[in-house]
Formats: C-alpha cells, sequence, structure tokens
C-alpha cells in the first residue's frame, strides 16, 4: 500500500477540556469564534434593526458627494440643527446666533428671518435649524456646496439637513454620528462582544444565547382537536371523570375564562 505522510491539514484545530459551558460549541472551544467575532466587529455593516437600512458614520466628503448626487439644478436649504445651551431662552439661542452670523431659522418647519422669529413656547420642545446656505446643486458649485456643509456639520454638532425645495420640501438628514437616518437611533460601535452569544451584548434575547428554549408547543398538547377538554382534547387528561377533581377544576377555570367546557376544542375562540 502507497501513503504520503506528514502532510499538514488544511484547517487544524486544537481540542480542548476546557470550561464547558452550555453555551459551547466548535467555535468557541477552538476560539474560530473569537476571531470572526473580531473580523465581524471590523468590517460587518450594522442596520438598524427597527427600519433594515444600514447604519453608518458619512464623513463630509461623503455627505458633500450624495448632495453632487442629487438630480442637477435642484435647489435646496442647508439646515444646521441647533439647541439651547443650558438654561438659555429660545430668545437668547436667535440673538446669539444672530451675533454668529445667521438671518435665517427654521422653527418646526417654518423659515423665518431671525429678526422676525415669531415667539416660541418655551414649555415645548420645538425643532430650530439655522439656514446655513441656499444652494442651487450644479458642478461648478461644488466648492461653495462643499463650504457650506461642512459649516452646517460643524454648527449642527455633526449632524446638518438638506430640504430639497423642488421635492415637496423633502428633507434629507446627514449624521457623522452612528444614527439611523429613518428614526435617527444612535448605535454604538460594533464591537466583538456585539457579535458574541456568551454577552448579554450580542445574545438573542429569547434564549440568552443557549440557542434552545423550554416552553410547551400547542400542538403537541392538544392531540385531539376535535374533542372537547372534558372529552380528552389534550393530552393526558383522557375523558376525565365527570364527578372528578379535574373535571371541577376544568368546570371552573371554564367559567373563569368564559369558555365552553364541552365544545370541542377546534371550536372554540382564540
Ligand atoms: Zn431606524
Ligand atoms: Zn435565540
Amino acid at each position: 500500500m502507497e501513503r504520503i505522510e506528514g502532510l499538514p491539514p488544511a484547517i487544524s484545530i486544537e481540542q480542548k477540556t476546557a470550561a464547558n459551558t452550555p453555551r459551547s460549541t466548535v467555535g468557541t472551544v477552538t476560539e474560530v469564534y473569537d476571531y470572526m467575532r473580531i473580523l465581524w466587529a471590523r468590517v460587518g455593516q450594522p442596520f438598524c434593526p427597527r427600519c433594515q437600512v444600514p447604519v453608518g458614520t458619512q464623513s463630509p466628503e461623503q455627505i458633500i458627494d450624495k448632495i453632487m448626487s442629487l438630480p442637477a439644478g435642484g435647489k435646496a436649504v442647508l439646515l444646521a440643527p441647533v439647541e439651547r445651551i443650558g438654561g438659555e431662552t429660545y430668545e437668547e439661542l436667535l440673538a446669539r446666533e444672530k451675533a454668529n452670523g445667521f438671518t435665517r431659522v427654521r422653527i418646526d418647519g417654518q423659515v423665518h428671518a431671525i429678526d422676525a422669529a415669531p415667539g416660541i413656547d418655551a414649555r415645548r420642545r420645538h425643532e430650530l435649524e439655522l439656514v446655513v446656505d441656499r444652494l442651487v446643486i450644479r458642478p461648478d458649485q461644488r466648492p461653495r456646496i462643499a463650504d457650506s456643509a461642512e459649516m452646517a456639520l460643524s454648527v449642527g454638532n455633526g449632524v446638518a439637513l438638506l430640504q430639497l425645495l423642488d421635492d415637496g420640501g423633502r428633507v434629507l438628514r446627514f449624521s457623522q454620528h452612528r444614527t439611523c437616518e429613518q428614526c435617527h437611533a444612535a448605535y454604538e460601535q460594533l464591537t466583538p462582544h456585539n457579535l458574541s452569544f456568551n454577552s448579554r451584548l450580542g445574545w438573542c434575547e429569547a434564549c440568552e444565547g443557549l440557542g434552545t428554549q423550554k416552553g410547551a408547543s400547542l400542538n403537541a398538547i392538544v392531540v385531539r382537536p376535535e374533542r372537547s377538554i372534558l372529552e380528552g382534547a389534550i393530552l393526558g387528561w383522557d375523558r376525565l371523570p365527570p364527578e372528578g377533581t379535574m373535571s371541577r377544576v376544568v368546570a371552573l377555570m371554564a367559567r373563569a375564562l368564559s369558555f365552553d367546557a364541552k365544545a370541542a376544542w377546534g371550536q372554540l375562540p382564540e
């Protein structure tokens, strides 16, 4: 018999008899899982679980590119969201921004001259944005658009809005933070913990990383749905004697939950 010896295997894993927890898998025992978690945390694309859209940071250059990719000739207003600082009133905020050189402000979606801004009810929360620039999106406008976008991001602490005047006033939101563009939920940077079923941050909440769940399956319990509970619909409760304790329990339950214990299971309301 011919044979070749000494060829190294393509993948070798070391077998250990270390701690054996209910969450141990081939991946965790061999540490393959640890390397995969690091890889996914680095190259993974997080999605907002609510909106199923990618969550990411955008650099000023990406934001400018996105604006430049809009239909040429479109008119838009570049806005920077602002908030009151400490115990500041809205009037003080507007006075401060006027001193910073801004002349127009959008309050709850309406643009006003800062000098002619209406009184703002301080008891409610309002959306205030400074008008940083009005743009015409054209290739030759790129330097100005870039300057204004960077200005808006700086004033808006990493957030800028672009209201498209030709598109029914649609507002695009740009963010340098890890936020969902749709629901604005903020996310932390991915770490290997987010991808670990051994970590509270990463495990599935239903099974806490165990991969199995204890519970009862309705189909396994109700074995004869064409019968009533008293007549053996439920496994183990075969034809309860009419005067027996179980029959009385079922009758009491039926009264408390208002269902008919004599009706076939399949006929009962959900
Ligand atoms: Zn979202
Ligand atoms: Zn699970």
